[in-house]
């Protein structure tokens, strides 16, 4: 038997901070967006960017606000005009929040899709899902006439609850590929709440309605998953020394739900969070923006994950970053994890986009 062939998606979620932003939103986002770019042009890898539709919507009401509109359209049509994909990602506090005073007063009660219900109407989650692949096809058609959007990531990667309301949504706004799932991460906040455990034991797989995500079905929203590994306790060790030597390292904060957000509340769930590495043995994403990871653990990360799926066909995985999170450190371990990759894997392995994994799993199928 023939090993699989692997396809690795480089995705970036194209967003700021939820809660509040240290510095502009060219330092926050736009330049390390390039930078991303570049990274990966020279390597001829192509990047998705998961557009966060829902920020542009609330900073176009506010016309001191249009530096940010202009420059974010523009760098997503520049993005695909130098062969990188844009896809759909909703961050739906946004709908709600005020801006005064120069300021973002983010509203938290309805974060998630879910949140918006499912019924028929304005600003429901199906309306907003609908706006926002009509928003991108509008915005980038002129620059690639066959653009399309077809593939989404859900907003904290969470496609629950009520998933099979959010599949029958997506599908119906012609989204094909989902690539939120982590399998077996389960994470309960404040402000999230998964639980992507017991998935099936295949790469990829389709989810419908009926089926939700754990069920494989012949046919429905392609998923491919977000990579992810586990990691030895020394070298989980190595990854909390590193953490905490670059704490410094933030553009802006997170949101919480938590009425009093506390500077102490803060430290004790981030020390809470941070210990579990050791108590535990926790799932790593595939991402170069985890503070404190190394080329180390991503690599044999990669690998096990790829070994763990070597009865597929083919391995569609994708990968996660965030240009917010990201320093010269975090670039230089792209550019490292993607020639080492390239170096392991050689032919079978393929830098690409959603699209080109529909065509492959199709052709595959067929
Ligand atoms: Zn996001």
């Amino acid at each position: 038997m023939s090993l699989p062939s692997i396809y690795c998606v480089v995705t970036a979620d194209y967003e700021i901070f939820l809660g509040r932003n240290f510095l502009s939103h060219d330092e926050v986002l736009f330049r390390p967006a390039w930078r991303m770019m570049e990274v990966c042009e020279a390597r001829s890898v192509p990047v998705t960017f998961f557009a966060d539709v829902c920020s542009v919507w609330a900073h176009r009401a506010h016309d001191e606000l249009a530096g940010f509109v202009d420059s974010f359209e523009s760098q997503l049509k520049a993005a695909v005009e130098r062969g990188h994909d844009v896809q759909l990602h909703l961050h739906p506090h946004w709908l709600n929040s005020t801006y005064l005073d120069n300021q973002w007063r983010v509203s938290t009660e309805k974060m998630y899709l879910y949140e918006l219900g499912y019924h028929q109407g304005e600003n429901t989650a199906p309306f907003i899902i609908n706006a926002g692949v009509k928003y991108l096809e509008d915005l980038l058609h002129p620059t690639k006439s066959d653009y399309r959007c077809h593939a989404f990531r859900a907003a904290g990667l969470a496609l629950q609850p009520e998933e099979d309301k959010l599949i029958a949504a997506l599908l119906a706004a012609g989204i094909n590929v989902d690539s939120s799932i982590a399998k077996d991460i389960r994470l309960k906040m404040d402000t999230v709440n998964i639980d992507y455990t017991g998935m099936p034991g295949t790469a990829n797989w389709y989810v419908d309605p009926d089926g939700g995500l754990r069920q494989p079905r012949d046919s429905g929203l392609l998923e491919v998953p977000i990579a992810t590994f586990q990691s030895g306790l020394t070298s989980r060790i190595g990854f909390l020394i590193r953490r905490a030597l670059s704490v410094s390292m933030r553009r802006g904060a997170s949101i919480s739900r938590s009425e009093k957000q506390t500077r102490l509340a803060n430290l004790i769930s981030l020390l809470r969070y941070n210990l579990r590495y050791i108590g535990t043995n926790p799932w790593f994403l595939l991402s170069c923006d985890t503070k404190g990871v190394n080329l180390n653990m991503l690599l044999r990360g990669v690998d096990n994950y790829i070994d763990g799926h070597s009865e597929s066909d083919i391995i569609c995985l994708s990968m996660i970053n965030h240009p917010k999170m990201m320093f010269r450190q975090q670039f230089d371990l792209l550019e490292n994890l993607i020639d080492s990759m390239r170096q392991k894997y050689q032919d079978r392995i393929s830098f690409v986009t959603f699209g080109d994994v529909l065509s492959r799993v199709k052709r595959k199928a067929g």
